[in-house]
């Protein structure tokens, strides 16, 4: 894992979208994964600057987001669909067929799931996927667990996870307790992988990231066998002296 580390949050957020920015002129028609939470909100802003800028065009892009609250519909301002819309996607040009987010209003959870990675292997592959990290670790919605799921499924939330998603909600208990997720391998066969991770709530999970320890307690500790990982992170997340 390659790490850059950064003085703030605009810092990491310029590092995130200069990386994406290498990757469109590179492959114009790259399939991006989406992360959504609230540290690639900046790397977004950055993104829609370039886009207005010229820098960059998403056209040919293609894009598949990590996860969506189950169920929820597809309108309602907590769902990932609301989320990403409002944060990149009104702001962009990738074609809205090639905008790929997992269905919160889905009547068959398993099918939804199962057509998500056929639909990831048709266009072959996630060429860059960007992630955020749970302060327990997760990814997506991958909680620690003694098991972890390989392709994309249903899952119950964390009390972690629900406590830690609760501030984009009136309450608690408003916060759905289950959720589609991409699964552990869907993300790590991604060939290029950018952690985001700022602020002294990520401390412990980005020192078991960089410990030697490979644990399904740290779904992200999974990342260290993956051959291209940039993590971008401030010092408060790296270390919280
Ligand atoms: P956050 O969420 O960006 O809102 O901290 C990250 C995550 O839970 O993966």
């Amino acid at each position: 894992m390659k790490i850059v580390l950064c003085e703030n949050y605009d810092e990491i957020s310029l590092k995130a979208a200069e990386l994406i920015k290498e990757q469109l002129l590179r492959k114009p028609d790259s399939v991006l994964g989406f992360a959504t939470g609230s540290t690639p909100v900046g790397t977004y802003k950055k993104l829609i600057e370039m886009f207005n800028n010229g820098e960059i065009d998403f056209k040919d892009v293609t894009s598949f987001n990590l996860d969506e609250y189950y169920p929820i519909s597809n309108i309602n301002e907590h769902s990932y669909h609301y989320f990403m819309n409002e944060n990149l996607f009104k702001y962009i040009n990738i074609p809205k067929d090639r905008i790929h987010i997992l269905n919160g209003e889905a009547e068959d959870p398993t099918e939804e799931c199962d057509s998500y990675e056929r639909q990831i292997a048709q266009v072959g592959g996630i060429d860059l996927q960007i992630l955020g990290i749970g302060r327990n670790g997760h990814i997506g919605f991958n909680e620690p667990a003694q098991n972890l799921c390989q392709t994309t499924h249903l899952t119950a939330l964390t009390d972690d996870t629900i406590n830690a998603n609760a501030r984009f909600f009136e309450s608690e208990s408003l916060v759905p307790t289950y959720a589609l997720t991409m699964g552990i391998s869907t993300i790590f066969n991604a060939k290029k992988i950018i952690l985001l991770a700022n602020g002294n709530s990520k401390c412990n999970a980005i020192k078991t990231l960089f410990s030697d320890d490979i644990s399904t307690n740290n779904p992200a500790s999974v990342l260290k066998l993956h051959p291209d990982v940039t993590v971008i992170c401030d010092y408060a997340a790296y270390d919280e002296k």
